[in-house]
């Protein structure tokens, strides 16, 4: 299908801004300084800020994969997801997103806050900052929209044309193929380094390894558990220290959709795994690596926290409380499980992430190898987890750091 709108220039943003009501009052066109910024792989992304300091984000989408060309077309309404990904979180969780100022679906722009005062999460991570409080942030954005969008909060019928209203099938087929499917096949997507090679080999030929990663595809595909982000990966978490205190705000919501609760958790943790094995690799001090070998418990017990605070007004008495406790060992047990699907994806298949990428020689293999082998078992001996501290325990083990 052919599109026509008209993309945005950094020229054209002001009169943009001074001719779209609701974005009129926020800014002074007259002075708006407008800079790219679209390192991502998919949009455009403008931050622009006015001569008394006021700024405003517009990311419009392109018709195609940006990181690829117009030879991999793909919708536009990947922003349509990403407004109702923003829609939902201002409702629910507006702490932990930028302020939003809404979408334009004529040209598929969304507008919200200018956070370039802020990092992506994984810069930092990458340089070895540390900003204790975030991976409780996002366990409690995680918490609220599994809360607020699902049959916890919401009437059937309501929930129903949520469900429907949300279905996102191509940047759906997009994880699905990149995340449960290439890295297990021959595929041009795919590629390591010749040390790293073992490794695949192994997870490739395990057969138990392959069916636990088709059963958590066939999750991913069918269980319209709650609105989850959808890709909610460290690159997709802006960050900034406020006194000893970090706070994280998640971006880049366009894989939106109704899915499994632990498919957000999983990309935190799978995420912070690439994290762990890095700074193992680069021997940063203790206070780091033990910060980073917590994560997935910080995340995961603020997720816990937060659902447990949030239980008691859930909307059906029929839902008792052991079915919660039940719900939640699921969550932790589905978080593992997609938690090494993330990581795995990210050392095979297409999009590696400059944790490991940046490392060279023996210790890019042995990084990658560690996150190979730490995602296998965690996807394979997450039905017996009743911790997140199951889950470090075996990076610990893999990798060889230091859990604080
Ligand atoms: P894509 O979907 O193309 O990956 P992202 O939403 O991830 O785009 O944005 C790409 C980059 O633009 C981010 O990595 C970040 O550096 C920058 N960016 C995105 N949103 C904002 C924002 N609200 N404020 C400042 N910078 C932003
Ligand atoms: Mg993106």
């Amino acid at each position: 299908m052919g599109w026509d709108y008209m993309l945005l220039t950094p020229e054209a943003i002001p009169a943009y801004v001074a001719g779209t009501p609701r974005l009129a009052g926020l800014v002074d066109p007259a002075t708006l300084q407008v800079r790219e910024v679209g390192d991502g792989n998919l949009n455009l992304v403008f931050v622009c800020r006015d001569a008394d300091g006021r700024g405003i984000c517009l990311k419009q989408s392109l018709p195609y994969v940006r990181l690829v060309g117009e030879s991999w077309p793909l919708t536009p309404h990947r922003a349509t997801a990403e407004a109702r990904g923003y829609d939902a979180a201002a409702e629910w969780a507006p702490e932990f997103i930028p302020a939003w100022y809404g979408f334009d679906p004529d040209r598929f722009i969304l507008a919200m806050e200018n956070l370039d005062h802020e990092t992506i999460w994984r810069t930092a991570l990458n340089e070895g900052l540390m900003h204790p409080g975030v991976e409780d942030d996002m366990g409690r954005y995680v918490a609220r929209l599994a809360f607020y969008t699902s049959v916890f909060n919401l009437e059937q019928k309501e929930l129903k044309g949520r469900i429907a209203a949300s279905v996102n099938p191509e940047l759906c087929e997009i994880t699905e193929n990149l995340v449960f499917t290439e890295p297990y096949l021959d595929h041009d997507h795919n590629s390591w380094r010749p040390g790293v090679e073992p490794a695949v080999m192994e997870l490739r030929h395990d057969e138990r390894h392959v069916a636990e990663v088709n059963s958590l595809k066939v999750q991913f595909m069918t269980a319209a558990e709650a609105l989850i982000h959808g890709d909610l990966h460290t690159g997709s978490v802006m960050v900034e220290m406020d006194g000893d205190r970090g706070h994280g705000k998640a971006i880049d919501s366009e894989f939106c959709f109704y899915g499994p609760v632990g498919f957000d958790l999983g990309a935190l943790f799978g995420n912070y795994l690439a994290a762990m094995a890095r700074a193992a690799a680069r021997g940063r001090p203790a206070d780091f690596t033990g910060w980073v070998g917590g994560l997935v418990s910080g995340t995961w017990a603020a997720f816990e926290d937060e659902m447990r605070r949030l239980w008691p007004e859930r909307s059906h008495r029929f839902l008792n409380d052991l079915y919660f406790e039940d719900w939640l060992l699921k969550m932790l047990r589905d978080g593992a499980g997609f938690g090494g699907c993330k990581a795995i994806r990210r050392i095979i298949g297409l999009a590696k992430v400059s944790d490991i990428e940046t490392l060279d020689g023996d210790a890019h293999v042995a990084a990658a190898t560690a996150v190979l082998r730490t995602g296998s078992r965690w996807i394979k001996e997450r039905h017996g987890f009743t911790s997140s501290s199951d889950l470090e325990e075996i990076a610990r083990d893999v990798i060889g750091v230091e859990v604080g």
